[in-house]
């Protein structure tokens, strides 16, 4: 063993207590980060012929790289749809490196186990029937991959064929179908070799992002009988629409299709009374993805999906053929996702749910939407500012009230806004107009950051 790794085991004490201290320091000092910042092109690295030690490793990142990490975690990072960390997802994820288990099956270890009893917590946040089961994944994308590589199974099946086996050859095309979709679906459709143009965009409710869903039964009559994808919205990036989940469910009595429900954050609407009724249905649905990355605030990467169809995800994701028998009744998860090897992810959010509970979610959810209601006033009642849509629920998506504003115009102000550095916004076209987008997700964010995120604003637009 080379004399720095001999040294840091045996001063693995002192080395987790200076970790300690720069992670309290990074945590406490949050507020006052910039959210966001752009960093300076770092100089090259160099790997070291002989080591540094951890000690040294961690003065040397902490001069050149942490001054330059955003404050993506904190209160007023409201770019894309950003969750943060909660204080026990934190000490559940600092766990998960020091016991570095592979979760991969029930033989060795007990996190596994613990993996399924917090999937059987998360059903009962989102109000999912015990025929669900799940796994985590790395992010949203993944659970979309996850959920429409099994819809794909499905679609060849009523051909007579196992894709796994026998691959796409010689198949009609496997379409598509759903509204304003999530770039992620398109991208999760190539990996999965059935391309994007097999994606039918159907045309959304007049000024909204919800699919109408009459379209959606034209293309399914048009469609003759072919079994195919449909893809709903439980949540949409820019305006946080729902598609009318019950509405799509009821069409399955007429025509064949696998209905997978991308509610990556929307899927929180579940944690309160006040919006449960938006993802009506979404109970009935043969796969869903929701994040935890996002709404649940634990840290990257993490996400679950979701399905009735665990035979499917057997056929799909299989990893070794001496497992079959054993497999198709209790599946252990390297035969259920498509990693082998697995992070203990499910850590941190067993530690967020049980410190906080469903009170402290419903509690999470209705604050930011509160949030982002305050923030939609101050912008109503300001001639600066200027509503693209109504705010449904913890996305605002908002312009400049400039007569022609364009894209040019939204990046000099979000330019602006990062210098400023108190809050982070991101861009959108929404409609064929370029906006802005202000998303609500970080547990933290209160009064007090909708107090700052108006002077930040308001300073942008004096600078403009
Ligand atoms: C964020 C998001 C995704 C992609 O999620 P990742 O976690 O970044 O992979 C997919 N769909 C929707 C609706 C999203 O909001």
């Amino acid at each position: 063993m080379v004399k720095q790794m001999k040294e840091d085991f045996q001063d693995i004490q002192s080395i987790l207590q200076q970790v300690l201290e720069e992670s309290a320091a990074f945590f406490e000092g949050m507020k006052s980060r910039p959210a966001a910042l752009q960093p300076p092109q770092p100089q090259r690295d160099v790997l070291p012929s002989e080591g540094l030690g951890a000690t040294v490793a961690l003065e040397t990142f902490k001069e050149v790289y942490a001054p330059y990490l955003s404050g993506s975690a904190g209160p007023r990072y409201l770019g894309f749809v950003t969750g943060g960390s909660t204080p026990a997802a934190i000490a559940g994820d600092w766990l998960v490196s020091v016991y570095d288990q592979n979760v991969v099956v029930t033989e060795d270890s007990i996190a596994a186990y613990l993996e399924m009893e917090t999937i059987n917590m998360l059903k009962d946040l989102f109000h999912l029937p015990n025929d669900y089961s799940g796994s985590f994944v790395s992010g949203a994308t993944m659970a979309n991959f996850v959920g429409l590589a099994l819809a794909r199974q499905w679609v060849v099946h009523q051909h007579g064929v196992n894709i796994s086996q026998q691959g796409l050859y010689d198949l009609p095309r496997i379409n598509v179908v759903g509204g304003a979709l999530h770039s992620s679906i398109y991208k999760a459709v190539s990996m999965l070799g059935m391309g994007k143009e097999s994606i039918h965009t159907l045309p959304s409710l007049p000024g909204r992002e919800a699919t109408d869903v009459s379209t959606l039964e034209e293309f399914l009559r048009n469609n003759q009988g072919e079994p195919c994808i449909v893809v709903a919205n439980a949540g949409t990036v820019n305006t946080v629409d729902f598609d009318d989940i019950g509405e799509i469910i009821k069409l399955k009595d007429k025509y064949p299709f696998w209905l997978h429900v991308d509610a990556a954050f929307g899927g929180f609407a579940a944690c309160s009374p006040k919006y449960i009724d938006l993802i009506k249905g979404m109970d009935q649905a043969d796969s869903i993805t929701i994040d935890a990355h996002k709404w649940l605030n634990v840290p990257y990467d993490s996400a679950m999906q979701f399905t009735r169809h665990k035979h499917l995800q057997v056929e799909v994701f299989q990893n070794n053929a001496a497992y079959i028998g054993d497999s198709i009744q209790n599946p252990e998860f390297i035969h259920l996702t498509p990693e082998n090897s697995r992070r203990f992810r499910a850590l941190p959010a067993w530690f967020t749910l049980k410190a906080y509970g469903k009170e402290g979610y419903k509690e999470v959810v209705e604050r930011n939407v509160e949030m982002a209601q305050l923030l939609t006033e101050r912008l109503t009642n300001s001639t600066f500012f200027r509503l693209v849509a109504p705010t449904r629920l913890n996305v605002v998506c908002f312009t400049l009230a400039i007569e022609g504003v364009t894209m040019d115009d939204i990046k000099k102000y979000l330019d602006l806004l990062k210098q400023d550095g108190r809050v982070f916004l991101t861009s959108t076209m929404y409609q064929g107009t370029p906006a802005i987008r202000a998303a609500f997700s970080n547990w933290g964010t209160d009064e007090n950051d909708i107090e700052i995120i108006w002077n930040a604003l308001s300073y942008a637009n004096g600078e403009m």
